[in-house]
């Protein structure tokens, strides 16, 4: 009898496809394989087998297994889950699965090695290489270099059996790690965190803590000693820690090396193809125990996952929103449930619907207490505007310029914060009144100096800043509006010529590393102003930081979506913790026009449990997450009339169903994205309601025309 394996392909298909299992090929679920799709090959993982039934028609076979890992049965399981969840198809989740699987293998590298045979002369140019060869493993042509002889010097050596060239891994070989080193020493209520959370872990089975402590409390130590207790209590354990920001995983990356002395495998999109597949195979076969990453390393194939530590667990990049939809905090406790895992949740400022959790007991609430080698946090000032307004085109006020004097005077360090990428948000013209947007697009266009640019940060869209209206032709005529990170910056060099001065904002910094050397300047007290984005609001720790400026604290509260002020609470009480940790006392001084709002008012009292008992309050009564769910449904096409026809067939088309309200067909804040219009729906049900489920019968039931587009978003986050 012949079998019929399932194939998953890793595209936007409804389901898997049948093939005919070959004879001898012995499949099983999970495995890669590759199979023909109209013309193509392509990998595909089986999902499932079973007996043919005679009298079908004969279906196309596999056409190989391949060489490949399986994936594990809970990753499938994981995958599938993910799909339903968010309403798409499971080949999304899968091609982020085996995006470590599809990268090309590493090509080994050759390297110059000396035998230890003595050269038949000797010469001082070869003496040179010899010496270079000793210190390290380099190239025949980086060995010639770092001599500074010719390559015909190294040639000469090889022949002669002096030195002979070998091909090694450069990647990754993740050693064990060194589970007898002793962790560091604890405060009390740090170790009594981390007893809780060891206790967890070897107790085996799905449970979720959340680790809830102020900046500086010792939140990484204390989750530290819970990877050390999973990795000890079982030696096939593995464990995942994931990060908000690449620009933080070097930090956290270099304490599990000082921990464990052993560096545990990166994973985001820095990491190049090679080591990329290095580490998928690793976390496949199980011999990679510590993996430190992005939101995507979710999806990684795990043999043996014990626990998953999401740090920063509020931090809305979490929030996927291309491609795939995903909340990968709220991903990571399924996997976690699947895996039969303990999760750690860490945060200062923990979003509300873990809270929500850990009050209603579904989750267990650890609080850290004291700051760490600290008593006290920074005094929270609020400089109101309206009384001291900065000049006229300057947007740093008398009582900010003066801390910044006094800091200056001191030899510390200030970091300004701004939360606006690029040099002006808004550049219109003061002859006609145009703002200038993106063509086919309603978004305004954000100046940015360091490329001269035009830059729509919707659509990535750009253009030389012409030099007079397109509107109206005027000469010389536009003027930039507003603050972003980079007028900051020219108004900080202007106030303080003699200060070291940068920013960080993605648009200056391209990739890890530079952000990486960034971040360690700081550290080392080679910069003493820096102006930021929100970028910078997360977990570094710089010594000599003691005032921190939020140049518009309003600006996240003008934003008009559901987490506004969540949002804004979090990033100015991550900002303001940011300063004077260690044995400086530190000081924020808030901008703001609207001193009497309430998130203004719990961040000067640093009350956040009276700040987060007003904002739930709000939402209980609304009925919005986390006392609710919410999902859009997203339609965009570039024809007007065919859109609008189809949306409206889309609201008759909407199951009726208790406890969900459906709201639309409204043009979307932004109604026109890339000469796209969009319409969006807005579902909010209670919480006991399948709200996937009800999504998918909903577009079950409609069959948009070709030039429409369709998007599902379970829990938005952005409201664009
Ligand atoms: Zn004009």
């Amino acid at each position: 009898m012949s079998r019929i394996a399932s194939v998953l392909l890793p595209m936007r298909l409804p389901e898997a496809f049948d093939y005919a299992e070959p004879e001898g090929m012995d499949l099983a679920v999970g495995d890669q394989v590759a199979a023909p799709l109209g013309p193509r090959l392509l990998r595909g993982v089986v999902v499932g087998l079973r007996e043919a039934a005679g009298g079908n028609r004969p279906l196309k076979p596999v056409e190989a297994k391949l060489d490949d890992l399986p994936l594990p049965l809970t990753t499938l399981e994981f995958i599938d889950w993910a799909a339903r969840y968010s309403v798409d198809a499971p080949g999304q989740p899968l091609a982020i699965a085996l995006r470590g699987a599809r990268a090309p293998k590493a090509k080994p590298e050759k390297v110059v090695e000396p035998t230890g045979a003595a050269p038949a002369r000797s010469t001082p140019a070869r003496e040179k290489v010899l010496a270079a060869a000793a210190g390290a493993r380099l190239s025949p042509a980086d060995l010639a270099r770092a001599a500074g002889v010719s390559a015909g010097v190294v040639k000469g050596l090889i022949d002669e059996g002096v030195l002979a060239v070998r091909l090694v891994e450069t990647l990754p070989q993740f050693p064990a790690p060194d589970l007898a080193r002793p962790g560091p020493a604890l405060n009390d209520s740090q170790a009594a965190a981390a007893e809780i959370l060891a206790d967890a872990v070897r107790a085996r089975g799905f449970n979720v803590t959340l680790l809830d402590g102020v900046t500086g409390s010792g939140k990484t130590e204390v989750y530290l000693e819970a990877v050390a207790a999973a990795l000890a209590a079982d030696p096939e354990a593995q464990v995942l820690v994931m990060l908000p920001e690449i620009a933080l995983t070097q930090a956290v990356i270099a304490r599990f090396t000082a921990r464990f002395d052993a560096a545990p495998a990166e994973w985001h999109s820095d990491v190049a193809p090679p080591a990329r597949r290095r580490v998928w195979e690793g976390v496949a076969s199980g011999r990679c125990r510590i993996v430190v990453g992005a939101r995507s390393a979710l999806f990684l194939p795990f043999k043996k996952l014990a626990l998953i530590i999401v740090d920063e667990e509020h931090d809305t990049s979490y929030k996927q929103e291309e491609g795939f939809i995903y909340q990968a905090r709220d991903l990571a406790v399924v996997r976690g449930k699947i895996e039969g895992a303990s999760v750690i949740l860490a945060s200062a400022t923990p979003s509300l619907e873990t809270l929500r959790n850990a009050e209603a007991g579904r989750y267990r609430w650890l609080k850290l207490g004291a700051r760490h080698g600290v008593a006290e946090l920074p005094d929270v000032e609020l400089v109101d505007l309206r009384e001291t307004p900065p000049e006229t085109g300057r947007w740093l006020s008398p009582p900010l310029v003066r801390a910044m004097r006094e800091t200056l005077a001191r030899g510390e360090q200030t970091l300004l914060f701004l939360n606006r990428r690029g040099y002006a948000p808004l550049v219109l013209c003061k002859a006609c009144g145009e703002r200038m947007c993106a063509p086919d697009t309603d978004s305004w266009l954000v100046e940015h100096r360091y490329s001269g640019r035009l830059v729509c940060h919707l659509t990535g869209f750009s253009m030389p800043k012409p030099d007079k209206c397109p509107h109206c032709g005027a000469k010389d005529s536009l003027v930039s509006i507003g603050p972003g990170v980079e007028r900051v910056e020219e108004e900080a060099r202007a106030l303080f010529p003699d200060a070291r001065v940068a920013v960080f904002s993605s648009d200056t910094m391209f990739d890890a590393r530079e952000a990486r050397r960034l971040v360690e300047a700081m550290e080392g007290g080679e910069i003493d102003i820096l102006v930021a984005t929100q970028a910078a609001a997360k977990g570094h720790n710089f010594p000599m930081l003691t005032l921190v400026g939020v140049v518009d604290a309003d600006l996240g509260l003008r934003g008009g979506d559901l987490r506004a002020g969540e949002r804004t609470y979090q990033l100015l009480a991550q900002a303001t913790g940011r300063a004077g940790r260690h044995d400086r006392p530190g000081r924020a001084l808030l901008q703001t026009y609207a001193p009497e709002h309430p998130v203004m008012q719990a961040l000067k009292a640093q009350d956040r449990d009276d700040f987060l008992a007003a904002e739930m309050a709000e939402r209980e009564i609304s009925g919005l997450p986390p006392f609710g769910r919410l999902g859009a449904v997203i339609l965009s096409g570039e024809d007007p009339a065919q859109l609008e026809a189809f949306a409206r067939a889309m609201a008759q088309a909407a199951p009726n169903a208790e406890g969900v309200e459906v709201y639309g067909p409204a043009d979307a804040p932004l109604a026109l994205v890339r000469g796209r219009r969009r319409k969006r729906f807005l579902v909010r049900a209670d919480r006991n309601v399948d709200l996937s489920a009800y999504l998918a019968a909903w577009r079950a039931r409609v069959k948009p025309p070709a030039a429409i587009r369709m998007t599902i978003d379970i829990d938005p986050y952005s409201f664009l």
